[in-house]
């Protein structure tokens, strides 16, 4: 089954894409949370969540987070949050493994200071 993240890589939809790679893409998510809200999505949908990404590549995931850093400096100043829904019950929605990376400030919450 084709991924809707799938579909946006193959440019079937569109999106804002911010950066691409040979194994990465990242477009603002269409839904924001914050002043900046990017989604960093890996090209291949062999993995549904950040579990099944750890144990198969994880130097793609490694690569991931280089990217989320890279377009937190880009986009805001730097700091960002990282977050992998994983699984239903946490708001997955999309079952291709991608993160949302949250940065240019942030409202406090039970995760952040507040
Ligand atoms: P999840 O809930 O699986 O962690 O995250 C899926 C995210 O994908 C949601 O934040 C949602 O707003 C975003 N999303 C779903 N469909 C589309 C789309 O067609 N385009 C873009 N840019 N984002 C999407």
């Amino acid at each position: 089954m084709t991924s809707i993240f799938s579909r946006i890589i193959a440019r079937e939809i569109p999106a804002d894409i911010v950066f691409e790679s040979d194994r990465i893409i990242a477009f603002r998510d269409i839904a924001p949370q914050a002043p900046v809200h990017l989604l960093v999505v890996p090209k291949t949908e062999s993995y549904a969540n950040v579990v099944e990404l750890a144990a198969g590549d994880p130097a793609l995931m490694a690569e991931m987070v280089h990217t989320a850093h890279a377009l937190a400096a880009e986009h805001a100043n730097g700091d960002f949050r990282l977050i992998f829904n994983t699984g239903e019950e946490a708001g997955q929605t999309v079952f291709h493994v991608h993160a949302h990376v949250l940065a240019g400030g942030l409202a406090e919450g039970s995760l952040g200071r507040g």
